[in-house]
């Protein structure tokens, strides 16, 4: 059972903290559905969203031992999700709870990548070169 407790410790030692973000397509069709979703970012496109995104985990004063992991909303399932659950898919507490929901499921990746690694926002450049530059 060593591999088992292996796990565990690590559980223990690493918080997660998942954020949703909406990808490509996915961003256009919730804020159609929610005018008010990026009421006061200063957005207009989703490259500008991404870059919104990734400037606010920056920010952010994490512990040493938490480890950032984005989970991606597409709007359908996370529709049905909030239905099945009786939350308000228009609040904000209802993205944060159903991303966790979705870094539980494994459909995450971790922030920051790795350097040299693509962008976690999809467009296929390096990190540096793409919402972290
Ligand atoms: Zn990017």
């Amino acid at each position: 059972m060593g591999a088992a407790r292996v796990d565990r410790r690590r559980w223990v030692m690493t918080n997660y903290l998942a954020i949703g973000w909406f990808p490509s397509g996915e961003l256009e069709r919730a804020r159609v559905l929610w005018p008010n979703l990026l009421a006061g970012w200063n957005v207009s496109s989703h490259r500008d969203y991404c870059r919104a995104v990734d400037h606010h985990l920056r920010q952010l004063q994490l512990a040493d031992d938490t480890q950032v992991l984005l989970a991606p909303i597409e709007v359908k399932p996370y529709i049905n999700w909030c239905a099945r659950e009786g939350v308000d898919p228009a609040a904000p507490e209802s993205r944060s709870k159903y991303s966790t929901t979705v870094a539980t499921r494994g459909r995450v990746q971790r922030w920051p990548p790795e350097r040299g690694k693509p962008c976690w926002c999809g467009r296929g450049k390096a990190y540096e070169e793409c919402c972290g530059a």
